[in-house]
């Protein structure tokens, strides 16, 4: 099966492109961010623990992580593949996703990395701030979350490059050119 990580700043476009390759390869799809979110929701003891560091714009500690993303996957095993969408997102957690897929006979095919500058991130977050009322799309907390990016996760991308996975893509104003890039790659592997 093809295992897609899908790669970015916050704001970078993650969801959209994961909906784009789920309509066109029947992938499925797991967003961290939205399984907390969930949690949240639900009133779950992991819900309200990832509560508190997403509201502050941190990451959830990698091992509550980890446990989650294993025993989602591992309900997906049957199609015809998955893309980790804002999984991983520390060094630890790449060397854990290696690891497991390790075990399970499969590897990261390719990392998708989303390339957008911080102006238009801002832009798009602030927007979505009032259409979908996030508790951490506010400009306070997106700013801790870009720092939290460029510190803890940025780095990841020498760690794909050293692993042979990674595939980078510009925007440059243009959502469906992206798609038709994305898509062309993913075509290939
Ligand atoms: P976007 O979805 O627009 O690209 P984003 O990447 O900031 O933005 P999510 O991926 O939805 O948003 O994540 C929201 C929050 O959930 C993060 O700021 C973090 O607190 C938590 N989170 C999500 N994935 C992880 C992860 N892999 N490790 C730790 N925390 C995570
Ligand atoms: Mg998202």
């Amino acid at each position: 099966m093809d295992n897609i990580v899908i790669f970015g700043a916050p704001g970078s476009g993650k969801g959209t492109y994961s909906a784009a390759l789920v309509d066109r390869f029947g992938y499925d799809h797991i967003s961290t961010g939205d399984v907390l979110r969930a949690e949240i929701k639900a009133g779950t003891e992991l819900g309200k623990i990832a509560d508190g560091y997403i509201k502050k714009g941190q990451l959830i500690p990698d091992d509550l992580i980890i446990d989650m993303l294993a025993s989602v996957y591992d309900t997906m095993r049957d199609g015809p593949g998955v893309i980790f969408d804002g999984f991983p997102r520390t060094i630890v957690q790449a060397k854990a996703l290696k690891e497991m897929l390790h075990k399970r006979g499969e590897k990261i095919s390719v990392t998708l990395n989303l390339i957008v500058s911080e102006d238009v991130l801002m832009e798009r977050l602030l927007k979505r701030a009032e259409i979908e009322g996030r508790a951490d799309d506010n400009e306070t907390t997106i700013k801790k979350r870009f720092n939290v990016y460029y510190t803890q996760t940025h780095p990841l991308i020498e760690w794909f490059k050293k692993e042979g996975v990674l595939s980078e893509f510009t925007f440059k104003g243009d959502k469906d050119l992206m798609i038709k890039e994305i898509i062309e790659k993913v075509e290939s592997i």
